[in-house]
């Protein structure tokens, strides 16, 4: 296997001391990646979850290249065009009821970024001076500031501390604590937050950590008995990952404001949308312009990226893309029931398409490189997998067939009998 060392290149969530180099992919297809030197690997993160269908899923590449022929980036504000018209519409469609406006970005963290500016600007143009954010502990919500502030404080965001806002937090509810996360978040809603930003049903990037429906609802309904907007990070959940369309619709709430992206063009391409309801849009709407939501950027509703996504939409409008999430997420729970008295694992977790499992292996010294250990363990073996610390999770395209899982979960266990061995 040959890596590109050389390079210009600063990649992404990187230490390019302890990973000096990237395999170098020339051909994307399924579940899989091909490497310039013919090696393939089995994209069983789906590529940082944004790949549903699967790799260059030929609907959306035609739609690309269809879009390709009449519009490329054109400028969003004064101006529109029918792809992100028609998308709009769809997506007020097929998400919960209620939501009613779409704003365009075009990253996950951008999508973030705008519900928290669409909260502060509701109330502040309410003129009710509600600025206070509440947030999940472990949550994950992004890279830009005001994502990081959000999100969990971690060695990942340490050096930006300073410039973090402050967030109130409310426990992670965790099996049989549910009560106190509501109890606190009774609390902070009580003293009049603006806001609650949450992941539905599990913390990504957090450790994939998975809580009921039930918490969810209740969550919610502690947020609207105390008029708090409820902004549902759907990023990662959204378009089938956790077993039906969208989080939310497991625990039948409607958030005040939704973030969608990765799933959204099927991973094709960047884009990502913030939906909200009447209620927010109404209070930007005003004849002064000071009372506007100021928020672009300049890819904003980008033709291709509308397109791709219609074609997804078009996907997902067929029955068989949901009984395919069906039976992926049943063939994920029988693999993950023959680790579950596996005493080289705990807390084996299932939710949809995603299994996540913690590997018990020792917490201190070669702790802080497990994650790539194991990395480099399972890329060896034609594996892509990247494990959060001690935690591996398997979050595959749509499309991988049992084999293929079983495939993983062959090497997750070959994983176990060389580096949880030592701890057991
Ligand atoms: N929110 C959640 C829940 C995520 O999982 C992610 C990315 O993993 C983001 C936001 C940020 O998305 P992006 O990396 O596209 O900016």
């Amino acid at each position: 296997m040959s890596l590109v060392t050389s390079s210009p290149v600063w990649r992404p969530f990187t230490q390019h001391a302890l990973q000096p180099g990237a395999y170098k992919i020339v051909h994307a297809e399924g579940a899989w990646l091909t490497a310039e030197d013919g090696t393939r690997f089995f994209d069983a993160i789906s590529s940082w979850w944004v790949i549903t269908h699967g790799h260059r899923r030929p609907e959306i590449m035609e739609a690309i290249r269809r879009q390709t022929e009449t519009l490329d980036q054109i400028i969003f504000a004064g101006f529109t065009h029918e792809p992100a018209e028609a998308l709009a519409r769809r997506l007020v469609e097929i998400t919960p009821p209620g939501l009613d406006h779409v704003f365009y970005s075009d990253s996950g963290s951008t999508s973030v970024e705008v519900a928290i500016k669409m909260a502060l600007g509701y109330w502040r143009n309410r003129g009710e001076p509600r600025t206070r954010v509440v947030a999940m502990e472990h949550s994950y919500h992004g890279d830009t500031v005001g994502t990081m502030s959000a999100g969990a404080r971690s060695v990942f965001n340490a050096p930006y501390e300073p410039l973090l806002f402050d967030v109130a937090r409310v426990p992670f509810p965790a099996p049989g604590a549910e009560q106190e996360t509501l109890d606190a978040l009774e609390s902070v809603c009580r003293a009049g937050a603006a806001a609650f930003i949450v992941e539905p049903l599990i913390l990504g990037a957090g450790g994939m950590l998975t809580y009921g429906a039930h918490v969810l609802a209740e969550m919610k309904r502690v947020c609207e008995t105390h008029g708090v907007l409820f902004i549902a990070d759907e990023v990662m959940t959204g378009f089938g990952r956790t077993g039906t369309l969208f989080a939310c619709e497991q625990a039948g709430i409607v958030p005040d404001i939704a973030c969608y992206s990765k799933g959204l063009t099927g991973g094709a391409v960047p884009l990502a949308v913030t939906l909200c309801r009447h209620e927010i849009f109404d209070a930007h709407y005003a004849p002064e312009r000071a009372r506007a939501f100021f928020h672009s950027s300049s890819f904003t509703a980008n033709p291709i990226g509308c397109a791709a996504a219609l074609a997804n939409l078009d996907i997902w409008a067929h029955a068989d893309a949901r009984a395919r999430i069906a039976a992926l997420a049943s063939m994920q729970a029988e693999r993950a029931a023959r680790f579950a008295g596996d005493r080289r694992f705990s807390a084996v977790r299932h939710l949809g398409t995603i299994v996540a499992l913690d590997l018990n292996a020792p917490v201190s010294g070669y702790a802080a490189t497990l994650s790539l250990d194991l990395m480099r363990f399972f890329n060896a073996r034609g594996l892509l997998l990247r494990p959060l610390g001690a935690t591996i999770y398997v979050l595959p395209p749509y499309c991988v067939t049992a084999g293929e899982l079983d495939a993983v979960y062959e090497a997750i266990g070959a994983a176990a009998d060389q580096f949880a061995s030592r701890a057991v």
